[in-house]
This record gives structure tokens, sequence and C-alpha cells, in this order.
């Protein structure tokens, strides 16, 4: 198994002979604690599937709009 580390700005798996992030470019500097990385790790995740929910909230936001013109035309059509 080969030696890896973690970015401490992006978190990304880097090799230990690594000098800078290749991913951002960010130079690595000493290494990070186990309790750094996991912090680091957990924004991360945290952060990201927040995007991801708010992305989703706003599609079906969307979505439910598009079903409301619908049904409100639908309601239209109808009417004697
Ligand atoms: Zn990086």
């Amino acid at each position: 198994m080969k030696a890896v580390t973690f970015c401490k700005a992006c978190g990304n798996i880097l090799n230990v002979s690594f000098n800078f992030c290749p991913f951002c470019g960010i130079p690595k500097k000493g290494k990070a604690t186990m309790n750094e990385i996991v912090d680091d790790s957990l924004q991360q995740i945290d952060t990201k599937s927040r995007t991801s929910y708010l992305k989703r909230l706003g599609h079906l936001e969307k979505q439910l709009m598009d079903l409301e013109k619908e049904l409100n035309s639908i309601i239209i059509l109808k009417k004697p």
C-alpha cells in the first residue's frame, strides 16, 4: 500500500511524495493531524450535501410551480 496523505485545502488524496496538490495546486505543508483531516473531510461532505440538497429543493419548487400552472389551466378549461 502506498503512503498517502490528504490535501488540507481540497481534501483529495495525495501521494506523500508530492510537494503540492495536483488537484488544487496548493503546496503541501507538513502533515495534517488525523483530527484535522477528519474535520476537513466532514466539513466538505456537509457543504456538498447541503448544496445538492438546496439544488434539489430548488428543482422541486420549480416542478411544483409548473404543476400548479398546469392544474390552473385544467381548472380554467373545465369551467362551464
Ligand atoms: Zn488540493
